[in-house]
Order: structure tokens, then C-alpha cells, then sequence
């Protein structure tokens, strides 16, 4: 590291937390066993409308993630969990009405409970930010659609108070990698992009959004992957967490 940082910004999934698809609820599908958090918000949904199939509902829970994802890519924003749930209760073609809207939430808790209880942290990542936090001011930028969810996690893996700044996508409206998320956390921490470390996972995410405001970053690179000349390129790349403390 040339200088040390004013502040290292963290990425929170699968950087600090883990999403371990494979803890997901196993369901048939249409013929196809699928690991899916559709599962969990399909049994909520059942419990108010029982003629709503899971094949039903799995197709509007899929497409209503695609069609928001390609808002998400084409605009730059971040679109909440609340509105791709709407349109996945549009797709269904249910009303929009007091009753159904509590069903709705029940089916986002529901959803959003089964991707929290497939997280994990081992314990050496909550050192190494624990361990910085007494050295550097650190903060956290995250692409997550609900910010609640998001936060409980930080709670639940043990961040809690940890990050002087921390920005889920889903309270900003904006998403990494484009430039007003970063330049948002640097203007809360009072620090010029230039003079930040930006740590995460993602090549297409993190490392070229923290690059794009000319801020240094490291890639944390977990399962060796080889980069294309066309991607773009970290300051630095790590394999485990633990190895940032021989950079800083
Ligand atoms: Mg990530």
C-alpha cells in the first residue's frame, strides 16, 4: 500500500456475510428441483390465497427479479424488495388492496427471512474488521434491496457499531458500481475518493465502480478466478480476508 487510507470501505456479500445458496429451501418446480427463498414466501402467500400454485408463483418471483434487474442495470438505481414484490403480486394479477398488501409483506418476510438464515461469517472476517476498526475509520457500502434485512445482518454477524458509515443500496435508491454510492459514503466520511481503500468480491461491482471514482481498491478474490484484460483491474488482490492486514 503506497499511503494508508483515510478510511477502508467494505463490501458486506460474500466480502464480510456469505449467501450460501445451498442452505436455500430445496422445492420442485415445474419437474426441476430449485433451491429458492420463492419457497418460503410462496407458503406466506398460500396462507391467504391456497389456489396460487408454487409453479405459479415461482414464475412471477423470477420475472418480476428480471424485469427489475434490467431497470437496476439500465437506469443505474437500485430498486427496493417492496416494488419487485409488487409487481410480482401484479403478475399474479391479485388486487391491490389493504388485505392483499399485508400478504405481500408477510411473503417479503418471508423471503427475506430464508436469505438471512442462509448467510454466514466465519469468524476470522469479523476480526480483521474488528481489528482495522481500532487502527482506521471503516465503512460499508452495500448493494442489498432491503435495508432492514441488511441491517439485521450486520447485527446478527456480529458488525454491529462497527462501521462509522454504512449505505445499503436499498435506503440510497443508487447501487454500485455507479459513482453516486461511493461519492455519497466519501461525502459522509468527509474524504477525497483518492485518499479511500475500497474492499470487495466483485470485479464488475466493486472494483471497477471504485475505480470509476479513483478510488483504490482491493479485490477479494475467494475462488481464484482469472481475470479478461478487459476487466477492470484492483490496486491489489487478496484471496481471504485475513490477508488485507499484510497490506494496511
Ligand atoms: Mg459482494
Amino acid at each position: 500500500m503506497s499511503a494508508r487510507p483515510a478510511v477502508v470501505l467494505f463490501d458486506l456479500f460474500d466480502t464480510l456475510v456469505d449467501f450460501e445458496r445451498d442452505r436455500l429451501p430445496l422445492v420442485r418446480v415445474a419437474g426441476q428441483e430449485v433451491r429458492t427463498s420463492g419457497a418460503a414466501a410462496h407458503a406466506a402467500l398460500q396462507r391467504a390465497y391456497p389456489g396460487i400454485t408454487l409453479e405459479a408463483f415461482y414464475e412471477a418471483f423470477v420475472e418480476s427479479f428480471r424485469e427489475v434487474n434490467a431497470r437496476r442495470e439500465r437506469d443505474g438505481i437500485e430498486v427496493s424488495a417492496e416494488e419487485r414484490f409488487e409487481r410480482c403480486f401484479a403478475r399474479l394479477g391479485l388486487p391491490e388492496t389493504e388485505a392483499t398488501a399485508a400478504v405481500r409483506h408477510a411473503a417479503l418476510a418471508a423471503h427475506m427471512g430464508a436469505l438471512a438464515a442462509a448467510t454466514a461469517c466465519p469468524p476470522e472476517r469479523r476480526e480483521v474488521v474488528r481489528g482495522l476498526a481500532s487502527r482506521y475509520r471503516i465503512g460499508l457500502i452495500s448493494n442489498f434491496d432491503h435495508g432492514p434485512t441488511a441491517r439485521a445482518l450486520l447485527t446478527r454477524h456480529g458488525f454491529d457499531s462497527v462501521f462509522e458509515v454504512a449505505l445499503i443500496s436499498a435506503e440510497e435508491g443508487v447501487r454500485k458500481p455507479y459513482p453516486e454510492i461511493f461519492h455519497r459514503a466519501c461525502r459522509a466520511l468527509r474524504v477525497l475518493p483518492g485518499t479511500a481503500l475500497f474492499v470487495g468480491d466483485s470485479l464488475g461491482v466493486d472494483v471497477a465502480g471504485a475505480r470509476g471514482v479513483g478510488m483504490p481498491c482491493v479485490w477479494v478474490n475467494r475462488e481464484g478466478a482469472r481475470p479478461g484484460p478487459t476487466d477492470p483491474q484492483p490496486d491489489h488482490t487478496i484471496r481471504h480476508l485475513p490477508e488485507l492486514l499484510s497490506l494496511l
